[in-house]
């Protein structure tokens, strides 16, 4: 499997060095050259798979021989090893439960593939590699989970301090053993520019093999587009038009569902559903893309000013003159505020029995006001974390806040974080220690 950077088509790696070395020189994203399309009988047959198999398909698709085909197979059994339920509704509304995973949010799936990926990659390597990552709430407990006393592995999560859920921060700071949480006092934008210049750092990287987790890693991407398909398959009326719904903060979630496409999955429409950190919506209607500083918001995962996987949406879309035409084609734009999230959790509730976190309720709201339009179509929103996650506005919600065991646990660890300025020298020096 070949990729390339989308800052110079030319700079093409392979799987392993855009695994494990995740930001391109140019400073671009790494994606891959040819995104085959799955032949019409997978489709035909994609009743018969489990979840498991689906994604092994799918990923075969992509990766080719150039990982064993038993070696594949066993990572993704691993790795895929929760269900994602589509529950409907109603006739025209579904919601794609992604959050059955330990840590509960769909950054599990990505974090436990690309940490069976790296680990496979890494199995005969003497050096030990440090993983950062910077976490705008779900991401860093997932790949923590994921890394977990995995041997020749230590990581290294920077997450925004005040603006993760408590329940969030302890799914961060309880781990200890290879696991290390760094409290920065500022916005996620600033632990996402601390990784990054860490990574460009040449000093460091004589020192230490770095590797980040981020959802720029592709490792990340690939096993997001299984459950699209799974989604699918789940849908009995494969006739009418299927649009999902994807809450989004960083993008790397919608970019999966773009490939699945590209693999021939037919998804009608996606829907870019956001916060009031608004710039790809507002991209989606000037055609301008403006990056702005975070706003904190209840759906703090989607708190990102400044999506890092916008550049790979714009590559497959070209990248060029007609790019702004073609992704208005297939993405639609929508956001809400805090005060309509909490209503739609309530309405959600009331009309359906259902309860939905702050981020699928967003999802949700897009669901309603795209099918005023399109009233025959099929809308599926993901729901991208488990409610119970969100004390905070969840407390306030019909039925109050429901913590599930795998939850719970998690609140009686003990935090351990170090604290550190948003300034790379603090940053740096601490790393160095
Ligand atoms: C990370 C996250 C999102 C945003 O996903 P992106 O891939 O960054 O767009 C949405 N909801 C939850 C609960 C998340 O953890």
């Amino acid at each position: 499997m070949k990729l390339y950077s989308t800052n110079d088509k030319t700079n093409v790696v392979d799987l392993k060095e855009a695994v494990l070395n995740a930001f391109p020189k140019d400073q671009g994203l790494y994606m891959p050259v040819v995104i085959p399309r799955l032949p019409d009988s997978f489709f035909e047959h994609i009743n018969q798979f489990d979840f498991a198999e689906l994604g092994f398909h799918v990923a075969q698709n992509m990766i080719g021989s150039y990982i064993p085909e038993a070696a594949l197979y066993q990572l993704i059994q691993r790795s895929i090893n929760f269900p994602a339920p589509l529950i409907k509704l109603s006739e025209h509304i579904f919601t794609l439960e992604l959050w059955h995973g330990p840590t509960m949010a769909f950054k599990d799936f990505g974090a436990r593939f690309m940490a069976e990926l790296m680990s496979y990659f890494l199995r005969n390597e003497d050096r030990e590699t440090t993983i950062l990552v910077a976490t705008s709430g779900d991401t860093g407990g997932a790949v923590a989970a994921g890394f977990y006393k995995v041997p020749g592995i230590k990581v290294i999560i920077l997450y925004p301090s005040g603006k993760v859920s408590t329940l969030q921060e302890k799914q961060l700071t309880t781990w200890g053993e290879n696991i290390s949480a760094v409290e920065v006092d500022g916005v996620f934008d600033d632990c996402q520019a601390l990784v990054k210049a860490a990574f460009i750092d040449e000093d460091l990287k004589s020192k230490y093999n770095f590797s980040s987790a981020n959802s720029i890693n592709i490792a990340r991407l690939l096993p997001q587009s299984f459950y699209y398909f799974e989604g699918y398959k789940q849908i009995a009326d494969k006739q009418r038009p299927i649009v999902y719904s994807v809450p989004s903060g960083n993008f790397g979630n919608l970019t999966a569902g773009l490939l699945s496409v590209e693999m021939g999955l037919p998804v009608h429409k996606f829907i870019a559903a956001t916060n009031e950190n608004k710039t790809v919506p507002n991209y989606l209607e000037t055609g301008n893309y403006e990056a702005r500083p975070s706003v904190p918001t209840i759906s703090n995962a989607m708190d990102v000013g400044n999506p890092s996987n916008f550049p790979r949406m714009k590559a497959l879309f070209g990248n060029d003159s007609s790019t702004w035409n073609l992704i208005n084609k297939k993405v639609l734009g929508d956001y809400y505020s805090d005060k309509q999230t909490l209503q739609a959790i309530k309405d959600i509730k009331l009309s359906y029995d259902y309860t939905a976190d702050p981020h699928g309720a967003i999802g949700y709201l897009a669901c309603k006001k795209y099918l005023k339009e399109f009233p025959d179509h099929q809308t599926i929103f993901l729901e991208t974390a488990h409610p119970g996650k969100f004390n905070k506005p969840m407390e306030k919600a019909p039925g109050g806040l429901n913590q599930p065991e795998k939850l719970r646990a998690f609140m009686s660890g003990n935090k351990i974080s170090i604290p550190c300025s948003n300034s790379y020298e603090d940053f740096k020096a601490l790393l160095i220690d």
